[in-house]
């Protein structure tokens, strides 16, 4: 006896008209009609079952505080951070609690389940990281938080960093986070990365930096990254987010960049509706579009995954946790739209950030967890477009969100009552 069987799905590879058996908030079976009885039945009819949506870099303390205590006016990164540190003293662990956990039920309501999120070290008072810690093992039945800790102004740079950030990897933050482009030379970024990646190597934490987010094309952190990834063997557990500097960079340093961070197993992390948003602002005409050359680097052999980054916080006024739009973004901006490039944009925001947070048993295998969803679109260039709707989210087995499917009632003479955006059956 299956707890729950899913019938009919087509999976993001192609494959259509399977069925998929759940049993203990595991996947069982894949097949093609499977005879098994289940406690419950959900009709896919046809549309595609994905593992959930991965979101590998996100701010979730600073998150839904849009207009706290004021809006960015000039929408710059640089005013952005300075509008935290205002915010910064009037924080509350309520709040911050509140505001996350908010955020959380609109991540799950969107089919996504797992969330690498920075959180503030900068603060001596680690409010952000208890407030995360506790939202963590809050939705953990749900979603899986996983934390950075991020010294914002500079680990170097603002007094009293390096020992908060250690004290936050005490309390059980995850992962090791930096901002070497934010130091004060060259010379302490590249500092700073050597003490956070030593750091990491002894404590066996992953690192995920924040590096060379600017329209600087000399910005050389993600090198430095790679070069100290490389010597401490730390393989496959390093990752540089932003990496806009990389969009400005001469075509001949980035020939030997790209196999530099391939041989480092250094994966990156763009994040398109900010990127677009906060780079090339410097710029008249023409303007820089400054995310990373995603392109280049997934032909390099580098994983490369899409983070959501911001929502309605200090750097960025819109979002709504839908990863789908984040993959739109990126799609456009690195005009990856053949059919292959559109998938890519799809493995984005599921399978690579689940590969780039080490997830265990994410998938649609058997033996998998039985984290899905459902989604009304036929393939993943279909979700894309439509920013499809999540028809069901199911974690452990359970279904925990349902959405309407979306239809518009049409009133004209001699057209059909319905329209859903998609087309016909192909034959
Ligand atoms: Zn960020």
């Amino acid at each position: 006896m299956l707890d729950l069987v899913l019938r009919n799905c087509t999976l993001p590879d192609g494959r259509q008209g399977l069925d998929i058996g759940i049993r203990d908030g595991r996947i069982v079976a894949v097949e093609p009609v499977l005879p098994a009885v289940a406690h419950s039945v959900v009709d896919a009819a046809g549309q595609l079952v994905t593992p959930p949506f991965v979101d590998a870099h996100f701010h979730m303390d600073a998150t839904l505080s849009y207009g706290q205590p004021r809006v960015n006016q000039s929408g710059t990164l640089l005013e952005g951070i300075a509008l935290w540190g205002e915010l910064k003293p009037e924080l509350t662990q309520e709040a911050l609690v509140e505001r996350a956990l908010r955020y959380c039920d609109w991540a799950v309501a969107k089919g996504l389940l797992a969330i690498r999120s920075h959180v503030d070290v900068c603060d001596p008072r680690l409010l952000a990281v208890e407030a995360l810690l506790e939202v963590k093992e809050k939705v953990q039945p749900w979603l899986d938080l996983q934390l950075v800790a991020f010294p914002q102004d500079g680990v170097l740079r603002s007094p009293g960093a390096l020992d908060n950030l250690k004290r936050a990897l005490d309390m059980g933050v995850d992962v090791v986070g930096g901002i070497p482009h934010f130091e004060r030379t060259m010379a302490d970024g590249a500092e700073s990365v050597r003490i956070l990646c030593e750091l990491a190597a002894g404590r066996g934490l992953r690192v995920d930096m924040h590096c060379d987010e600017s329209d600087d094309p000399l910005s050389r952190h993600i090198e430095t990254l790679a070069f100290h990834a490389h010597r401490l063997g730390l393989h496959g557990r390093v990752t540089g987010s932003h990496l806009t500097s990389m969009h400005s960079m001469d075509n001949y340093y980035v020939s030997k960049l790209l196999p530099l961070m391939r041989e480092a197993g250094v994966a990156a992390i763009a994040n398109p509706l900010i990127n677009i948003t906060l780079q090339g602002r410097h710029d008249s005409y023409p303007k820089r579009r400054g995310m990373t050359r995603v392109p280049e680097l997934l032909a390099a052999g580098i994983p490369v995954a899409f983070g959501h980054d911001c929502v309605m916080d200090p750097w960025y006024s819109l979002g709504s946790g839908d990863m789908l739009e984040v993959a739109h973004m990126g799609l456009h901006v690195a005009q990856m739209t053949g059919q292959d490039a559109m998938r890519a944009c799809f493995q984005a925001v599921t399978a690579t950030p689940a590969a780039i947070l080490g997830l265990e048993g994410y998938g649609l295998e058997p033996g998998c967890r039985a984290d899905l969803v459902l989604l009304q679109a036929r393939d993943p260039v279909e979700a894309i477009r439509l920013r499809a709707t999540r028809l069901a989210v199911i974690r452990n087995g359970h279904i925990v969100a349902r959405t309407p499917a979306t239809t518009a009632s049409l009133d004209l003479p001699g057209r059909p009552k319905n329209v859903d955006w998609q087309l016909p059956p192909r034959a």
